[in-house]
């Protein structure tokens, strides 16, 4: 049985890759220490024998007992709402954390997935997105803390790969979305959804001209498992191409709710990217990968979950409190 430790195991994304691996037949380790997560996301795998959940914060040396085959970190704040409430955790854990984590790779001959993502392009000037692009990156804008330590995770990675010979991949996610998202983590889809159930207006974040392209939470998995599995080692995009405007999106959100609330508008935050788009020609030709869910049929999937959320949920609406994580 091959063993894999998934770090972010009680987020979104680390949440669903443990179901995905344990689906095919893995011995699967979870590692989380809630910053962000919810043990909700995982309680259904607490009397699965293939699944081990460990409380560790991955800044911290990772004591790991036995062999390991592969690491997928994913842990991480997601959420520019989060990143910007807890700036140092999230700067450690792409830096520190994925150092711990390409040390444990090298000790365990295991194989390492790092979640980067497309905030490393920043505030695009070539779109779509390839892979080639630099990035464009306010290196100490508030969006700065998780650009560059994603930047940063890449960078060490592929050192990990060329002077240690750490079997490495890296997956540049774009805006991925679908059950289990924190209601509160300020996120767009989350927001607009949350806004819709409470009968309260959509926030536009300014004139809602910029643009984003969702991709639904079972293509991301795919294109994660694919990649892992490659033998490729540079970066890989893994999105969905289909561009919407933030309020075109909005008004789609009206219509699939039936809300009959209206669109406001806020400032528009610093740095907000005016444009995001994935090229993925790379991950059609290398991991044969392509989005196969389209956004009408994963935003209805998404809004049963959140309607399935209790009242409590649903009206527990401020930010989540980091007061115990600040040190
Ligand atoms: P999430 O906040 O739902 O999950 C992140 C998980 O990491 C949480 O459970 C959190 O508690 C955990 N975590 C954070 N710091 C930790 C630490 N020091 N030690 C242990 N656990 C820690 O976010 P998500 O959307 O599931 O994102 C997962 C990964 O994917 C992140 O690395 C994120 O940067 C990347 N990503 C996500 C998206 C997206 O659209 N969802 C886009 C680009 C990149
Ligand atoms: N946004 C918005 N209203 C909200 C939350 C977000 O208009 O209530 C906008 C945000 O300014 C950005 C886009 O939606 O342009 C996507 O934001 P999100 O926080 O989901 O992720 P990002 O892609 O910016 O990392």
């Amino acid at each position: 049985m091959k063993k894999i430790l998934i770090t972010g195991a009680a987020g979104f994304l680390g949440s669903h890759l443990c179901d995905r691996f344990l689906k095919e037949g893995y011995k699967v380790f979870g590692m989380d220490n809630f910053i962000t997560g919810d043990s909700k996301n995982i309680s259904h795998l607490a009397n699965n024998p293939d699944f081990e959940f460990i409380d560790h914060d991955v800044t911290k040396y990772i004591d790991f007992e036995g062999d390991l085959d592969y690491i997928l970190h994913f842990a991480s704040p997601a959420s520019p709402i989060d990143y910007l409430k807890i700036p140092i955790q999230t700067l450690k854990v792409g830096s520190l954390g994925t150092h711990n984590l390409l040390g444990l790779a090298k000790a365990k001959k295991a194989r390492i997935l790092i979640a980067s993502t497309s905030e490393i392009y920043g505030d695009p000037l070539v779109h779509p997105q390839t892979e080639d692009y630099y990035g464009n990156v306010n290196t100490i804008g508030p969006r700065g803390v998780y650009d560059e330590a994603k930047r940063f995770q890449e960078s060490i990675t592929m050192a990990y790969h060329t002077f240690h010979g750490v079997e490495t991949r890296i997956v540049r996610i774009f805006n991925t979305y679908g059950p289990r998202m924190r209601l509160n983590d300020g996120r767009v889809i989350p927001a607009f959804m949350g806004q819709a159930l409470r009968g309260e207006d959509l926030t536009v974040f300014g004139d809602g001209s910029q643009t984003r392209s969702f991709c639904y939470v079972e293509d991301q998995v795919e294109g994660v498992y694919r990649l892992l599995l490659s033998d490729y080692a540079h970066p890989i995009n893994i999105g969905n191409p289909h561009e919407i405007t933030i309020k075109d999106f909005a008004e789609e959100i009206i219509k699939l709710t039936g809300t009959t609330q209206k669109i406001i508008y806020k400032d528009l935050p610093v740095n907000d990217p005016m444009q995001r788009q994935p090229d993925i020609t790379l991950a059609k030709k290398i991991l044969g990968w392509e989005p196969k869910v389209d956004r009408a049929e994963g935003m209805k999937i998404t809004f049963d979950y959140f309607k399935s959320l209790t009242e409590e949920e649903l009206y527990k609406s401020e930010h989540k409190d980091f007061t115990g994580f600040i040190k």
